[in-house]
Order: structure tokens, then sequence, then C-alpha cells
């Protein structure tokens, strides 16, 4: 990590053009982590462009400097440009390329010095040039923080950078609630509130923000779309297209649904499945030790982190959910 430290810092030495790139269907912690970032970069003068895979939850849309963010799926030919002439390439809260989607054919193509931050299992270790990857972080946010300490650049962490770590450890730890919370977090979230961070504010902002119909989407749910195993500890939540459409579904609707499953009493094992954009997404989520990156890995071309990962299915909604099925069947075993 120090010799990391060294590398970066002479880095940053220099003005440079600087890229910042995170995971596709970004969260809290991808713009959180990002946002924060950039704004402590252009304060030591370099040039930044956030470049997002696709776009994100309108509940992040808040977050300062939101509006200098550039989407790939919408700007191919600029962010190609932008990226080509990077001189260093930052990839946030991702641990392999095909996290990009279509990005990642620009991000390969650059020859730019490629720094990795991330608090994802496994990283891909062809991807990058320095790899600051800690699996015992909350957050890739709070990973960000410890950096900015050990880089002596605490000075600079304005109200704005505080701000937007703040954001990404709170939903990352589902408001300080998950495993991933450690004493350390508390420490961090402290110094970030002494800065001046609002935290019931930025609750207002990110969880008392719903639209109704996300509202009537999960009662929906909960009522028609949660099937549950009880002799396997288990629960699948499973929605597809015409059943989004049907309640005006907008990026970030579905988001935290998959806990109302984990919240009942006795279920230790989650499944939430659902169509967007014409494919089959899953979230995985456990409590203690189901390891569900594992499963994410072997099943659905996915990963993450020990409770909490996702991946793609190539099969319909109801096909995932008999494979689901299938895999909750061994579990057991
Ligand atoms: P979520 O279920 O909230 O989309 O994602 C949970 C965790 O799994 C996140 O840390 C996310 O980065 C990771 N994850 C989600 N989808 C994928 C995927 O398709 N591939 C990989 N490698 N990780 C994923
Ligand atoms: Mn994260």
């Amino acid at each position: 990590m120090q010799e990391n430290i060294k590398y970066l810092n002479e880095i940053l030495n220099k003005p440079s053009n600087i890229v910042i790139t995170t995971h596709r269907g970004p969260d809290g912690d991808a713009m959180g982590s990002s946002l924060g970032l950039k704004i402590l970069l252009n304060k030591l003068g370099h040039k930044v462009k956030i470049i997002t895979p696709n776009n994100y939850a309108e509940f992040l849309h808040w977050l300062p400097e939101n509006n200098t963010v550039l989407i790939y799926e919408d700007e191919k030919e600029r962010c190609d440009k932008i990226t080509n002439e990077a001189d260093v390439i930052f990839m946030l809260d991702l641990n392999c390329l095909s996290r990009l989607d279509q990005y990642a054919n620009s991000i390969k193509k650059s020859n730019a010095v490629k720094i990795l931050i991330d608090h994802h299992l496994k990283p891909d270790l062809n991807i990058a040039d320095i790899f600051f990857s800690e699996i015992n972080v909350s957050s890739t946010s709070e990973l960000i923080y410890e950096i900015i300490l050990m880089l002596k650049l605490k000075k600079y962490i304005s109200l704005d950078i505080a701000t937007c770590i703040y954001v990404g450890i709170l939903t990352d730890t589902g408001s300080f609630r998950y495993s991933n919370t450690s004493e350390r977090t508390h420490v961090i979230v402290s110094e970030l509130i002494k800065i001046g961070v609002n935290s019931s504010e930025i609750y207002n902002l990110i969880y008392n923000n719903n639209s109704i119909n996300r509202m009537k989407l999960i009662g929906y749910c909960l009522q028609n779309k949660l099937n549950i195993y009880p002799e396997h500890k288990s629960a699948i939540i499973y929605l597809d297209a015409i059943e989004l459409k049907r309640f005006n579904f907008k990026k970030g609707d579905t988001e935290g649904l998959i806990n109302f499953a984990l919240a009942i009493k006795g279920i230790t094992f989650a499944i939430f499945i659902a169509e967007k954009d014409g494919i089959t997404k899953l979230s995985l989520r456990s409590k203690g030790d189901i390891d569900v990156s594992e499963i994410a890995k072997k099943y659905f071309n996915g990963g993450g982190h020990k409770n909490a990962s996702g991946g793609i299915s190539k099969t319909t909604v109801n096909e995932t959910v008999k494979l689901s099925e299938k895999i909750i069947h061994n579990l057991k075993k």
C-alpha cells in the first residue's frame, strides 16, 4: 500500500487529464466515490471527467457536481475521445472490466496509467497498473477517505467531498447496518460529520424520496412476487419487464427490495430477479456464512461480496426462478 501511495503521489504531482469511471448501474458508493475523488483532484489542479457506463437512479442526482458526469451510452464518441486523451484513469468500485459494458473497449485501448480503487472480492489483476483493492472496508468511498489521509491531503476535504464520501458509506452499509460496518467506518463518519455533513438531510434525500410507483411496486412484490422456502431459509422475489412497465419503472425503483426478503424471520439467503433492458439481472444477499459471491460467479457470471453480490442470467425470469430454486435446494446439502 505504501509503495502504491508513493507512486500515486508522483502521478498526482503534475497536472493531468484524468478520467474516473465506475461500474454499470452506478450506486451510491460508485457515484459518491467518483464525485468525491473528482472534486479533490480538481482542487489539486487536474482536469477530470467522470464517465459512467450508463445512467443511474435519480435519488443520486442531487450529489455535488452531478451535472458534470458523462454517460457513455449517451455520448460514445465524445467519451471515447476523452478516454483516448487521458493520462490517468481511475476505475472505482469495480473488480473486472465486464462491469463497464461497452465502455470497457475504450478503457482497454487507452494507454493511460490505470488505477483501480475497489472493495470487491477477487479483482482481475490484468486490468490496472496500480491496485488499491481492500475487501475489509465498507465501501470504495471509505477507501478513498483512507487514501486521502495516506496522501496527507486531509485539509482538502471540503463539505462537498465529505458529503460524497458519506453517501457512499451510508448506501453501501445499508445505513450502517450490514456486517461490513466497522469501528473504523464510524470513526470516519464522525470525521465527516465534523466537517459539516448533515446526516439527517442526506438520509431524507436518499431514502425518503420514493415515488408512489416505487412504493406500490414494493407492495405488489411483497403481496404477489415473493416465494419463501422456509426449510431452506431462503426467499426469491422476481419481476418481469411487463410488471416493471406497469409500475412505470425508473432506475433505482427496485433498489433495496431484496432486503425485505432478508428481513423475514429465519431467512438467511435471498435472490432478487428482474428483467431490465432485456437482461435478466440478479441480486443475491445472505446473512452469515453463505458466500453469495461464489454462487453469483458459478451460476450468473457475476460476483461481489460474501453477503452481497450480483450477476446476470442468460434465460428468462421464469427460467431463472427455476434455476434459483435448484440452487436453494442444493444449499442445504
Ligand atoms: P446489487 O445486487 O446491489 O446490484 O449488487 C451487489 C454487489 O454485487 C455489488 O457490490 C455489485 O458491485 C456486485 N455486482 C452486481 N452485479 C454484478 C455483476 O453482474 N457482476 C459482478 N462481477 N458483480 C456484480
Ligand atoms: Mn461499493
